[in-house]
């Protein structure tokens, strides 16, 4: 990327090789662009210096269909392995958060997170990254983590990326900007084109990650879109809520759930869409939007959250008969409120 200075790819590609034992670091839900971006740079360390222990630890579990980026069952999740990662964050010299912008975003882990006393490096493309690491990599004019680790990786390596690296890389490029078709730039699609001429079997990530979802999980879309999806005309407003009856019903599994909040967008008139899911003691909330209106202001002033302009998230803590209400009433008045506020 243009807007990184040469110095600080120096930085990186110094600081990895002073570093004997490396901890990467992804966020609560971990996504496609979260799970590609930490196995694609553990892939380039473990491919490009052989003596150097790198391990990947994520707060939560990574969906189903993640699976194929993880082959070897090498990423730690810290729900099953607390022993472990404490071992590993007092053993490591070097820890990298990616596709993050906050300590808190790594949830369980924020504790050892903020305790960790070595150098700490930030890869990441979201608004306003707060200064908690020595080293901050980070663009919004990136499609993703992925992209932009792939630019750096480009940048530092002398030798050409490997499948194994460009794998994952292509496999956030793919997820976070819904196939091409939002949070891109120029750069994204030169990263694309970079990738299919070298070979990589394209068409085959394309196929693990859409086309190889349960039954459950495509019928519990029909259910969600046939008798969930409320629609506020007059607000150009949709909400899903997807209650802890239902995923039981549909046997649900995290990340069953993904893509599910773009769909009430492919509506004429619908601008803005939720999705609701029940959580433990909270309701997750994930928010969309089309072109003009800043779902990461509306999360930030409404649904104790924040995010990108155009896909944000954040918690609820109130009944689920309130839900309805509240939302309608938030959307309306931030509306009124941010009337000309959010245009770009
Ligand atoms: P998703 O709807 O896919 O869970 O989240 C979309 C985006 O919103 C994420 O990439 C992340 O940047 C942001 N996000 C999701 N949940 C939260 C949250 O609880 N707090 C903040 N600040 N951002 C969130
Ligand atoms: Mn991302």
């Amino acid at each position: 990327m243009n807007n990184i200075i040469e110095r600080t790819y120096q930085d990186f590609s110094e600081i990895i090789k002073k570093s004997t034992q490396i901890v990467i670091v992804g966020h609560q839900n971990p996504d496609g662009d979260c799970l590609g971006s930490t196995t694609g740079l553990k892939m380039y360390i473990k491919e490009n210096y052989r003596d150097k222990k790198v391990d990947i630890i994520l707060p939560n579990h990574f969906p189903e269909y993640l699976k194929f980026l993880d082959l070897e069952n090498e990423v730690i999740v810290f729900e099953n392995n607390e022993d472990i990662v404490k071992t590993l964050f007092n053993k490591a010299d070097l820890l990298i958060c990616m596709d993050l912008n906050k300590p808190s975003r790594t949830d369980s882990l924020e504790e050892f997170v903020n305790n960790y006393k070595g150098y700490k490096i930030l890869i990441d493309h979201h608004i306003e990254p707060a200064p908690f690491t020595d080293l901050i990599i980070s663009s919004v004019n990136t499609s993703s983590t992925c992209e932009l680790t792939y630019w750096l990786l480009k940048k530092i390596s002398d030798k050409q990326l490997t499948e194994n690296i460009l794998k994952p890389l292509f496999t956030g490029l793919i997820t976070d900007t819904n196939n091409f078709s939002n949070s891109v730039f120029p750069s994204t699609f030169l990263m694309a084109s970079e990738i299919i001429d070298t070979g990589l079997e394209t068409e085959e990530i394309q196929s693990n990650v859409w086309s190889s979802y349960s039954q459950d999980r495509m019928r519990l879309m029909g259910e969600m879109l046939l008798n969930k999806m409320i629609i506020f005309n007059d607000l150009g407003a949709s909400i899903m809520i997807l209650d802890k009856e239902t995923q039981d019903r549909f046997n649900f599994n995290k990340g069953d759930s993904e893509g599910f909040v773009n769909l009430p967008l492919n509506i004429r008139g619908v601008k803005i869409s939720a999705l609701i899911t029940e959580d433990k003691d909270y309701f997750r909330v994930s928010l969309r939007s089309k072109k003009n209106i800043s779902v990461n202001d509306l999360s930030k002033q409404y649904f104790n959250g924040g995010g990108h302009e155009r896909a944000a998230g954040g918690r609820l803590f109130i009944p689920i008969n309130e839900i309805l209400p509240y939302f309608e009433n938030s959307v309306r008045a931030f509306l009124k409120n941010n009337g000309t506020a959010f245009e770009r």
